[in-house]
C-alpha cells in the first residue's frame, strides 16, 4: 500500500477498519463491503487491498488481481443468489463516473438492470 495516498483514501480507511463498513467478503487481494447508497437490492463494491487509484494507474502485474476481482463477483453473485444474472462495472476518470479514486468494482443485481446506464 502506498501510505501517503492511503492515509487520504476512504477506501484504504474502510480496508484498515479505521472507517466502518458492512463487510460481506475478505482475503489477501480484495475487500468487499455493501455500497453505503445502494442503487439495486444487491449492490457490493469489491475492492483491491493494494491502493490503485483506477484502472488507468493498473499495470501488467496486476492483471492477475484485475481477473481476480471479477471472479469475486461472481462467487459472491451465487452466494447472493443472483441466478438471474447481474452487472459488474467499473467506473474509471471523470469520464467513467468515478468518484472514488481506489479502483473498485460494482456488483449489482436484484432487479433487471436496463441498458444504455446513461
Ligand atoms: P464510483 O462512483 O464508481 O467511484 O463508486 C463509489 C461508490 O462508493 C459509490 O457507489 C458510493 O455510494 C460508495 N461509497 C462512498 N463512500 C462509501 C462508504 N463510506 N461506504 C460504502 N460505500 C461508499
Ligand atoms: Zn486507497
Amino acid at each position: 500500500m502506498r501510505y501517503s495516498v492511503g492515509m487520504d483514501c476512504i477506501f484504504c480507511k474502510i480496508i484498515a477498519g479505521t472507517i466502518p463498513s458492512q463487510k460481506v467478503y475478505e482475503d489477501e487481494q480484495v475487500y468487499a463491503f455493501a455500497d453505503i447508497d445502494p442503487r439495486a437490492p444487491v449492490h457490493i463494491l469489491i475492492v483491491t487491498k493494494k491502493h490503485i487509484s483506477s484502472l488507468l494507474e493498473a499495470g501488467e502485474a496486476d492483471t492477475g488481481l484485475l481477473g481476480h476481482i471479477q471472479a469475486t463477483a461472481v462467487k459472491l453473485a451465487r452466494e447472493k443468489g443472483l441466478a438471474q444474472g447481474f452487472r459488474t462495472v467499473i467506473n474509471t476518470g471523470a469520464d467513467g463516473g468515478q468518484t472514488v479514486s481506489h479502483l473498485h468494482l460494482h456488483l449489482l443485481g436484484g432487479r433487471q438492470m436496463h441498458w444504455p446506464p446513461g
